[in-house]
């Protein structure tokens, strides 16, 4: 949700760094996870904490404190003052200060709380770090800075988040940018969540990330706020769903910066699994072979009124009655993502939604896709705006939005679920934040 006006943010350029860590890992972690996964097995459900065995969870522990250690040695502060110097090349409204990497590699493990063990202030150092990083980085120590500076903050999940944002208010920071990235890629699922050390259960088994998501963003919020007596401005990295913008959006209000931001929206557009966004009845993805096959069975096919599906329709129109009969032949069968992709047929008779055979079109294609799905996105920000002058009415906004959302059909069950529960978080934090800030 970028500002009114311009602005810029300057991101670290932390994500080779931190990918090299957890690869790193990979073999280390594997064994553990293996043993974790058959003593679930045994104990009938996902393991809470203090439930797995002590050799196990002391295993995870090691683990744990030696990425606590190598990450404190893959930062110095020469390759700080250059990221800072290329930063603040940029001229940049804020920056995003450097982060400390255990936390981000350990969800990148799955290394969870309820595995290791490890007890909350096990988590303060490196966050401790990473504001430390922060003040400095304000205070010219790695070269001049004349932007604002948002420290880099990550957790595992609420209560994490929020000693962390407790922490950030204590130290009266600009901004708390969240990198989300790693939360967004979890694979696990999830059918309780931790909050002030008690398991909260969620009724059903969810994938994870929409959860701690909504949990980390939440965390950071209330933690800053009980800290600060407001809200933080804050920058959401790598939260690309559609449905996460309303629900994000809860934990702010009309004074305070709040924004995303994600390559998904250009991943979506080109990758072999082409997805574009929607905004009605609700904010979704839609698998682009999923579009394909309702277009053929007689539906209405893609008629985006954007102006980048317009311009590009007008000079490569879509050619459904050619596209239908290609389909008959084909069985009426259910389509895939790679029906989409040359040299399958259908890729030219319906460009808009494919990658052709010719490169050019397909470039434009590409181009098109990743401006309409960024212009979604953009609506969705300014229909949350229209609501963000009264808290009461964001929330009635955000429940319709969800309450339309659920009744979709076509939409994964779990996710449904996955984003229920985030939005419970939201709303419960939305009343909290409201109570804390003063209104
Ligand atoms: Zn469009």
């Amino acid at each position: 949700m970028v500002d009114e006006g311009r602005t810029l943010c300057a991101d670290n350029g932390n994500v080779d760094l931190i990918s090299d860590l957890i690869e790193g890992y990979a073999n280390r972690v594997e064994p553990l996870q293996t043993r974790r996964a058959s003593e679930e097995e045994r104990l009938g459900h996902r393991a809470r904490p203090g439930e797995l065995s002590p050799a196990l969870t002391s295993a995870f522990q090691r683990l744990a404190r030696d990425v606590l250690e190598r990450s404190r040695e893959a930062v110095s502060d020469e390759h700080v003052a250059a990221v800072v110097r290329s930063q603040e090349s940029m001229r940049p409204t804020y920056l995003i200060g450097m982060e400390d990497f255990t936390l981000v590699t350990l969800t990148g493990l799955s290394v969870e709380r309820e595995y290791s063990d490890l007890p909350l202030e096990w988590y303060r150092p490196p966050c401790e770090r990473a504001i430390d990083y922060a003040v400095r980085t304000r205070a010219g120590e790695f070269g001049p800075c004349s932007s604002a500076v948002f420290a880099g903050l990550h957790a595992l999940d609420f209560d994490t988040a929020r000693q962390a944002g407790r922490m950030a208010g204590e130290a009266r920071l600009d901004g708390v940018a969240a990198g989300l990235v790693g939360a967004m890629k979890d694979q696990s699922f999830v059918d309780f969540r931790i909050r002030d050390g008690e398991a909260v259960d969620l009724g059903a088994a969810v994938p994870r990330p929409y959860v701690r998501t909504l949990d980390i963003a939440a965390g950071l919020h209330i933690g800053y706020a009980e800290a600060a007596g407001r809200r933080p401005a804050f920058h959401a990295l790598g939260v690309g769903s559609p449905i996460l913008l309303p629900l994000l959006s809860l934990l702010g209000d009309e004074q305070t910066y709040l924004a995303v931001d994600s390559t998904a929206p250009i991943k979506d557009a080109t990758a072999r699994t082409i997805s574009l966004y929607v905004d009605t009845p609700a904010p979704r993805k839609l698998k682009a072979y999923r579009i394909a096959e309702f277009w053929l069975a007689d539906n209405d096919g893609w008629r985006c009124t954007c102006p980048y599906c317009r311009d590009f329709t007008e000079r490569h129109p879509p050619d459904p009655a050619k596209a239908r009969v290609w389909w008959r032949g084909e069985g009426e069968r259910a389509l895939s993502a790679a029906d989409m992709l040359a040299p399958s047929p259908l890729a030219e008779f319906l460009p808009i939604l494919s990658a052709p055979g010719d490169e050019a079109t397909a470039r434009r294609a590409n181009a098109a896709r990743i401006s309409h799905n960024h212009w979604v996105m953009k609506r969705i920000e300014s229909s949350v705006r229209k609501q963000g002058r009264d808290p009461d009415a964001l929330r009635r906004f955000v429940a319709e939005t969800m309450r339309v959302y659920g009744a979709l059909d076509g939409s994964h069950p779990g996710w449904r679920a996955a984003a229920e529960a985030a939005w419970r978080i939201a709303e419960e934090s939305s009343h909290e934040l409201e109570r804390m800030s003063g209104g």
